[in-house]
């Protein structure tokens, strides 16, 4: 088998290892019931477990208090974009979104299909470069709730603290879930595509606030009803079975290694390792604002174009791969979410110190 490299793809991104090894073993024989994991029914008892188990595993984890459903979706965090609005205001009805990002103005512009939506706040102009401190927007009373993105994947941006305000918080959080502690009372919807923080691409997860289930218009599609998969155990259809089980390997994974309380020290250490490298020369820029820094995501540049194209090529070379940024910014990212192992991080500050003397400006 071929060496394993530090993968630092934005997502789909690198899983922890033991846990592809498990599912490889899955994924032929299911735990010794002569059925791999993609031919087992989902009405089995075997994938009701796994379904019961990632949900109960994700429970504990984020501390989700009661009355609260976790649903196994498909459709991408996309498509929480339109189901969001399209299950929590009618045509009438005003929402709030904080622009800060490629993410939220795709979400934005779906919103707009549904109701009224102000913006309070974009960092467009600035080439989305931070994210907003609550003094600098007010949201209307009139606002059902208040959408936003807790780290922007492109920009490499974070909220350091969420909004603390009476109004409902809606918030993607496809590429820092479980990253942080977060106090899921404070929020009506959370949802995360998984592929980034929580497993492979295929299966979506939405928490939503018991009480908003009520609120799903009659006359939308089942399929896009929080309602009907809340009804159905996420099971009104065929559910993602195999994404669903990696998430659940996934979970076991970080329960095992102390939970969300401790990546949070790891995923600190780890992007702050690479801000140093950052913040201790003039060669490297980093994309963000210094409050706004993302931990998951870290986007720099090199002094010119050229020198960026020479990074990402030899730092492939030496088996960091993956470092090349959003084709919408451009420059380089470092993607080291939870299962970016700490070591992967200081090989590639290594390689951006040495890289930097060898390469003058
Ligand atoms: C990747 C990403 C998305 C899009 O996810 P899909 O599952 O590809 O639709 C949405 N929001 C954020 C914050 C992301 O990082």
């Amino acid at each position: 088998m071929s060496q394993r490299v530090c993968n630092f793809s934005a997502g789909p991104a690198t899983l922890p290892h033991e846990v592809l090894i498990k599912t490889a073993e899955d994924i032929v024989d299911f735990k010794g019931t002569g059925i791999g994991l993609m031919e087992m029914s989902h009405r089995s008892p075997e994938f009701q477990n796994v379904i019961d188990g990632a949900e109960q595993l994700l429970r504990e984890l984020m501390h989700i208090p009661e009355g609260y459903q976790v649903l196994f979706l498909q459709g991408g965090a996309s498509s929480q974009f339109f189901m969001v609005p399209m299950n929590l205001l009618s045509a009438t009805q005003k929402a709030s979104y904080l622009n800060t990002g490629t993410w939220a103005k795709k979400a934005i512009a779906e919103a707009r299909l549904f109701g009224t939506i102000e913006v309070p706040f974009s960092s467009e102009e600035q080439h989305y470069n931070r994210v907003p401190s609550q003094q600098e927007y007010r949201v209307a009373d009139d606002s059902e709730y208040l959408y936003l993105v807790s780290n922007n994947t492109i920009f490499g941006t974070q909220f350091q603290e969420f909004p603390d305000t009476e109004k409902m918080l809606v918030c993607d959080m496809s590429s820092d879930i479980l990253s942080r502690p977060v106090d899921v009372s404070r929020f009506g919807l959370i949802f995360a595509g998984a592929q980034k923080n929580l497993g492979p691409a295929g299966v979506t997860v939405v928490i939503v606030r018991d009480d908003l289930l009520a609120r799903c218009p009659d006359n939308i599609p089942t399929m896009l009803k929080y309602r009907t998969h809340a009804n159905k155990g996420s099971m009104f259809n065929t559910p993602p079975c195999s994404a669903i089980y990696v998430v659940y390997r996934v979970l076991e994974w970080l329960k095992e290694l102390g939970g969300v309380e401790e990546i949070e020290k790891i995923n600190r250490k780890k992007a702050a390792i690479l801000y140093q490298v950052i913040d201790s020369t003039a060669y490297y820029r980093g994309h963000a604002e210094k409050k706004s820094r993302s931990q998951m995501n870290v986007a720099f540049n090199l002094p010119t174009p050229e020198l960026e194209a020479k990074f990402i090529a030899a730092a492939a070379a030496q088996g960091l791969k993956g470092l090349k940024g959003h084709r919408s910014i451009g420059g380089c990212r470092a993607s080291i979410y939870n299962a970016f192992a700490l070591n992967g991080v200081e090989r590639l500050a290594a390689f951006m110190n040495r890289f930097a003397d060898e390469n003058p400006a």
